[in-house]
């Protein structure tokens, strides 16, 4: 059920709706549009009587919303949403580039690709603490040393830091040091961390999984704001299929489907999706000319040496090449280059 209300209604019309919904035993989503506010009711088990709230003062009309998914959806939210994190933002006019190595390995290391990310230009440093690899032989990451690098990174450089967690222990940590909380492709059907990301009071950036379909991706974000936690970004990373000449395939035809079911902002993520380096930077283009929110890029100084994800990673150079393109694509694309 999703509650839209007339444009003139007032806070205290809206607080009185919320407090209608919540004395039945329902939650509230208040959304703030531009033109209206529309309130998502979620926690209910069967359909909810429209008439409960038609007669409202304030109330324009009550829908009910047959998608599975309620708050990510567009019916309920016209405007695209805008994450911000200080003054940064995902979702607006500006291309969002997340980028930095796959995992934290050491301090050098980790310094040396963030001053290049920095030199770019890019607002959000990216880099793994928690590692999800497929052997338990292969490196973990630093964990809490790694997050303490990372928050190094956000005094020296200025950068906001994303990274994952794979348990509800891990978010404890990453709350405490970084911007945005990474919920990877394989742990995107993890309810129970699904909703401690939905408890999060940092904005969270959800990987598709490894062979969802758009809906059950949907779905996820859906437990996300259904636990009231609204600053959630997806990110298309590609899923498994034959092909033999990627690590998967970046499923680009998702970014308007996507943009056309939700509001929530949509960033791709060209490096685990080829898991190629000579295919990284003509992904990213692609990605940004079909309308990508943002980029998230594995770089290294030294993709020879790195310890995890090596064989995807750009030199600094082809990141700073990659960046120039992009944002050059970006500028293209904008509304305003049409009308000038
Ligand atoms: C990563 O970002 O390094 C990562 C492990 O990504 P994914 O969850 O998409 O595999
Ligand atoms: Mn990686």
């Amino acid at each position: 059920m999703l509650v839209v209300m007339k444009k003139d209604a007032t806070a205290e019309q809206v607080t009185a709706v919320v407090r209608a919904i919540e004395e039945l035993g329902y939650r509230a989503h208040p959304m703030p549009g531009a033109l209206r506010t529309a309130i998502g009711v979620t926690g209910n088990q069967g359909a909810v009587d429209a008439t409960h709230f038609e007669t409202l003062a304030g109330v324009a009309e009550a829908i009910r919303v047959s998608k599975p998914y309620k708050l990510v959806s567009l019916d309920l939210k016209h405007d695209r949403s805008v994450v911000r994190v200080g003054d940064s933002t995902i979702g607006g006019d500006e291309l969002a580039i997340i980028a930095g190595p796959c995992a934290i390995e050491s301090r050098e290391q980790t310094f040396a690709v963030a001053a290049a990310v920095r030199k770019s230009g890019a607002r959000f440093f990216r880099g793994g603490a928690f590692k999800p690899r497929t052997s338990p032989y292969a490196f973990q990451g630093l964990g809490e040393d790694g997050l303490k690098i990372l928050a190094e990174v956000r005094e020296e450089f200025g950068l906001r830091i994303v990274t994952e967690a794979m348990d509800e222990a891990g978010v404890d940590m990453v709350e405490r040091y970084g911007d945005i909380l990474q919920i990877g492709a394989r742990n995107m059907q993890n309810f129970t961390l699904l909703r401690r990301a939905g408890r999060s009071s940092l904005p969270i950036l959800l990987k598709r999984g490894l062979a969802a379909t758009l809906e059950e991706w949907l779905l996820a974000g859906e437990y996300v704001m259904s636990e009231g936690n609204y600053n959630v970004i997806l990110c298309e990373r590609g899923v498994r299929t034959f092909a033999q000449h990627t690590r998967n395939t970046l499923d680009l035809a998702a970014i308007p489907e996507v943009r056309r079911l939700s509001h929530l902002p949509v960033v791709v993520d060209p490096s685990h999706g080829t898991g190629r380096n000579h295919m990284v930077t003509p992904l990213a283009r692609a990605a940004v000319a079909v309308g990508a929110d943002g980029l998230i890029i594995e770089v290294h100084a030294q993709p020879e040496r790195a310890l995890c994800d090596g064989a995807q990673a750009l030199r600094l150079e082809q990141y700073e090449q990659l960046v120039f393109e992009v944002r050059a694509i970006n500028e293209a694309m904008t509304p305003a280059s049409v009308t000038a």
